[in-house]
């Protein structure tokens, strides 16, 4: 995923540099997923390589790093996986659903819906 601007200054002024490092160092320019994503259509690690040619799509492949706990302060290596943009994708999609469900929620909570769709229901 792109760097969201609300989420900008969560990342350390070094994030580029730890990013190229994890993503060129560690994991040779190939994406790291081994299944994480969850999208079931590589066995084993992703064959997807950086500025090469994605499997399936055909799209040239940018390489991204994925916080595997969603939380861009933790730069911990072990927190890091380099990520293809199609595996990336795929493993922020239900965290991004349940980010927008708990918004959504607290969003009606403060409104007051919540109490009275709970006095409905
Ligand atoms: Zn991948
Ligand atoms: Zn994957």
């Amino acid at each position: 995923m792109p760097i969201r601007p609300e989420n900008r200054k969560r990342y350390p002024n070094n994030w580029p540099e730890i990013s190229a490092s994890i993503r060129f160092d560690r994991a040779g320019r190939r994406c790291e997923c081994t299944g994480q994503c969850g999208r079931g259509t590589h066995p084993g690690r992703c064959p997807n390589t950086h500025g090469g040619l994605a499997y399936g799509t055909g799209s040239q492949v940018i390489l991204t790093v994925a916080h595997l706990d969603h939380t861009p302060e933790n730069v911990d290596p072990t927190n890091l996986l380099a990520m293809c943009q199609g595996c990336h994708l795929h493993y922020d999609r239900d965290h991004h659903a349940e980010t927008r469900a708990k918004t959504r929620a607290a969003a009606l909570a403060e409104s007051g819906q919540l109490n009275i769709f709970g006095a409905i229901g």
